[in-house]
C-alpha cells in the first residue's frame, strides 16, 4: 500500500480501483506514513502557517430538508434567527481587529436574504475591509445570483458536493435536491471566477468506499481551491438520529489523501473534526490540513446553529478562543498568521 501512496505523491492521480484499495486496506501504520508524506507536501507549499477564516453563521432558516442536518426546515425544535447587516458588520469589525482577513458568511437557504439584501451586505463588508476576502456558503443558487454576488465583491464560495454518486445523494436528501444540480452549481461558480470550495461528509449513512473514491475523482476533475471535509455527526432531531457518526480515523486518512492529490489546495481542519475528538483539529493539521475556521458569530446565537449534536462552541469570546487555538497550534509547531490566505491551487 505504501507504493500506492508514493505513486499518488508523484503523480497526484490514482484510478478508482486504487483509491478503493487504499481506503479499504488502511492501517495505523499506513496512516502514519500517509500523514508524513502529506505534511512534507504541505510544508513545501504552505510552510508551517495556518490560515484562519472568521465564520459568521448569519441565518439558520433553511428551505431544505437534508436528512442529516440539524437546521433542516422540518426541525421544529430549533430556535430560528437571522443576523442583521449591522450584526454581521459588528462580527467583521471584531474579527478584523483580531487579525482575520477572510470572512465566511454561512447560512441555510433562507429566502429572506434575497440577492439584493445579500449583495448589499457583501458590498458593505468589501468597502469597509477592502483587504479582506469574502467567502459565501449559502447553498444552491442560479447562475445569475452567483454572478450578482460575485460582482458585489464575493471572492470565494463554499458548496460541498456532499457525495458525488447520485444514488447515494438521494439517500441523504429529499427528491427536490439532486447531485447533478449541486455539481452544476460548482461548475457555474468556477466559470464565474470564484475561488471554489467543495467537499463531503465522511461516514455519512450508506456511504461506501466506492462513493469516497468517486468523491476523490470528482474533486480531482473540479480542481477546486478549497476542500472542506468532516465527519458526519448525527443530530437528535433528524431522520438520521440513530445513524452512526463518521470516524476521526477515516476523516484524517481522507485529509491526507486529499493533500497528496491536490498539493496546493486549502484544506480546513473542520469544526466537525474538533467535535468528534478534543484534539481533532490538531490531528487534522498533522494529517495535512492548513486552515481553521473559528466562529465569529455572536455567542448568544451559536447554540442555534446546531448542524449536529455537541457541536463545539466554547461560549468564549472570539478573542479568547483564537488565543487558545494559537496556543494549541503552536504546541504542535504551527503558527496562525494574519493573511487573506489565498489558495495556491
Ligand atoms: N446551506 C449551505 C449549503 O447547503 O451549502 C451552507 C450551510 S450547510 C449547513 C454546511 C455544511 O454542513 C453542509 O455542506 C454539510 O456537509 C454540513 N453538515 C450538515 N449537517 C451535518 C451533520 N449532521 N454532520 C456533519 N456535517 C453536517
Amino acid at each position: 500500500m505504501k507504493e500506492l501512496i508514493q505513486k499518488l505523491k508523484e503523480t497526484q492521480n490514482l484510478s478508482k480501483e486504487e483509491w478503493i484499495s487504499l481506503i479499504e486496506n488502511r492501517s495505523v501504520e499506513l496512516s502514519d506514513y500517509l500523514f508524513a508524506q502529506a505534511r512534507e507536501v504541505r510544508h513545501q507549499y504552505y510552510g508551517k502557517e495556518i490560515y484562519v477564516r472568521g465564520l459568521i453563521e448569519f441565518t439558520n432558516y433553511c428551505k431544505n430538508d437534508c436528512f442529516y442536518c440539524g437546521i433542516r426546515k422540518s426541525n421544529a425544535n430549533t430556535t430560528r434567527y437571522r443576523l442583521t447587516k449591522e450584526d454581521i458588520l459588528t462580527c467583521c469589525k471584531s474579527g478584523y481587529t483580531l487579525g482575520f482577513r477572510t470572512f465566511v458568511l454561512q447560512g441555510g437557504e433562507d429566502g429572506y436574504f434575497t440577492d439584493s439584501r445579500l449583495c448589499d451586505i457583501v458590498s458593505s463588508i468589501k468597502s469597509s475591509y477592502p483587504d479582506c476576502a469574502i467567502t459565501l456558503s449559502v447553498g444552491e443558487k442560479s447562475y445569475e445570483s452567483y454572478q450578482a454576488l460575485f460582482e458585489a465583491g464575493a471572492d470565494r464560495y463554499l458548496l460541498r458536493h456532499e457525495t458525488f454518486d447520485s444514488v447515494h445523494y438521494q439517500k441523504l436528501h429529499p427528491s427536490s435536491l439532486t447531485a447533478e444540480n449541486r455539481q452544476q452549481c460548482l461548475w457555474h461558480l468556477k466559470e464565474i471566477g470564484y475561488q471554489v470550495g467543495t467537499g463531503f461528509m465522511v461516514g455519512s449513512p450508506y456511504q461506501t468506499s466506492e462513493n469516497l473514491a468517486d468523491d476523490l475523482l470528482f474533486i480531482k476533475s473540479l480542481n477546486p481551491q478549497m476542500i472542506g471535509i468532516g465527519p458526519f455527526i448525527s443530530h437528535r432531531d433528524t431522520p438520521f438520529k440513530d445513524q452512526t457518526s463518521g470516524s476521526l480515523e477515516l476523516t484524517l486518512f481522507m485529509l491526507g489523501l486529499l493533500r497528496l492529490m491536490l498539493p496546493k489546495v486549502l484544506l480546513p481542519a473542520t469544526t466537525a473534526l474538533g467535535t468528534i475528538s478534543p484534539n481533532g483539529r490538531e490531528l487534522g493539521i498533522l494529517a495535512g490540513a492548513n486552515v481553521i475556521m473559528p466562529n465569529l458569530s455572536p455567542i448568544n446565537i451559536r447554540k442555534n446553529y446546531l448542524l449536529y449534536d455537541n457541536k463545539i462552541s466554547t461560549g468564549d469570546e472570539a478573542a479568547e478562543s483564537l488565543n487558545s487555538l494559537k496556543r494549541s497550534m503552536a504546541d504542535i509547531g504551527y503558527q496562525i498568521v494574519v493573511s487573506r490566505g489565498d489558495s495556491l491551487n
